[in-house]
């Protein structure tokens, strides 16, 4: 009974497993203090020694597990210490940092640019009526413009509305009766957003695709104010060594029209893929806004001018880069995404 008490409190007392070892050894081991006590039991009356075996054999097997158990709680504790401990000089795990898309963080610095001429940026729904896409911007139903623009109209079975009333809008353009409707001139405004049409998909083309459309209108705005604008933004936005040209064209909206066009930067005007080997890209449709439309929306056409324009955002993007492709800008593919 000695013998067990002690060996106990010497086992709750211990802080380390060397002295448990020492502990088993000074009771279990081969002159242990438990070990000699069971070899006595032979010296006892013979009558006494089961009873005393027994016992001993008890002491025996409290004292072995007493040792198993502050055996594994010291260890237990030394792995929890460890756990605990923080390597100051280990050198960490890198987070993965976001950033923004080169979509976006052109489209800033276009918004940024256009700030600093007076412009304001507005949103405008990407299903619109044909009326705001086509007829208020002197379209009529029957105009052979609408075939270069392949509409996707929505169903309007089961509703109220008209089939063919409700399209995804093909230019933003389809946002100046909408603004204009509502503001008074003079207005300064562009209008970042997505259009869709039904295209063949290729290096420079997409059934989705950003456009900036631009408009203002004001008191005596001539063409070379057009001009100077587009000059003063290209060159801000792609560097001032870029080359631009300016040809005549057609569209229903403007009067007289003109199309931009910047030399390739994939090719610096070689020739390629993306500029189908012309060596330039036409990147922004434009011209002085047609009486028609000021009329659509109440301005007097004889009071005010103004021109539009509509930058092919992602055509900018991609050029800015010098990216072949413009379905990269819609590739989630890492490898692209973490070069910008
Ligand atoms: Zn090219």
């Amino acid at each position: 009974m000695q013998i067990k008490n002690s060996a106990l409190s010497l086992i709750l007392e211990a802080q380390d497993l060397k002295s448990l070892d020492e502990i088993k050894l000074q009771f279990l081991g081969r002159s242990g203090k438990l070990t000699l006590a069971i070899k006595d039991i032979g010296k006892l009356p013979k009558e006494q020694r089961p009873e005393v075996g027994v016992l001993a054999n008890e002491v025996k097997k409290v004292i072995e597990e007493a040792l198993e158990q502050k055996v594994s709680s010291i260890k237990y504790q030394a792995s929890s210490i460890r756990k605990k401990q923080i390597d100051t000089t280990a050198p960490g795990i890198k987070p993965n940092i976001g950033h923004l898309h080169p979509l976006s963080l052109v489209l800033y610095e276009v918004i940024d640019v256009f700030k600093s001429l007076g412009f304001v940026a507005a949103d405008g729904p990407e299903i619109e009526t044909d009326y705001y896409n086509f007829e208020a911007l002197n379209i009529p139903k029957d105009h052979p413009a609408r075939d270069t623009q392949q509409t996707l109209y929505l169903d309007t079975r089961n509703s109220r509305v008209a089939p063919g009333e409700i399209i995804l809008r093909t230019q933003t353009s389809a946002m100046q009766g909408r603004v204009m409707e509502k503001i008074a001139p003079p207005v300064r405004v562009i209008v970042p957003g997505k259009n869709f049409r039904y295209e063949q998909v290729d290096a420079s083309h997409s059934f989705e695709f950003w456009q900036i459309e631009g408009f203002l209108v004001d008191k005596e705005v001539r063409l070379t104010d057009l001009f100077g604008t587009i000059d003063y933004v290209l060159r801000k936005l792609m560097g001032q060594n870029i080359k631009l040209k300016f040809a005549t064209t057609n569209f229903p909206f403007v009067e007289p029209g003109v199309d931009t066009y910047i030399q390739c930067t994939v090719c610096a005007g070689k020739g390629c893929s993306f500029c189908k080997q012309n060596g330039w890209s036409e990147i922004m449709p434009a011209g002085m806004i047609h009486p028609n439309v000021l009329n659509a929306v109440g301005y007097d056409p004889q009071k005010l001018s103004g021109f539009a324009f509509a930058i092919g955002f992602s055509r900018l993007v991609t050029l800015r880069y010098q990216m072949d492709d413009l379905r990269l800008l819609t590739n989630p593919d890492l490898r692209i995404l973490e070069q910008f």
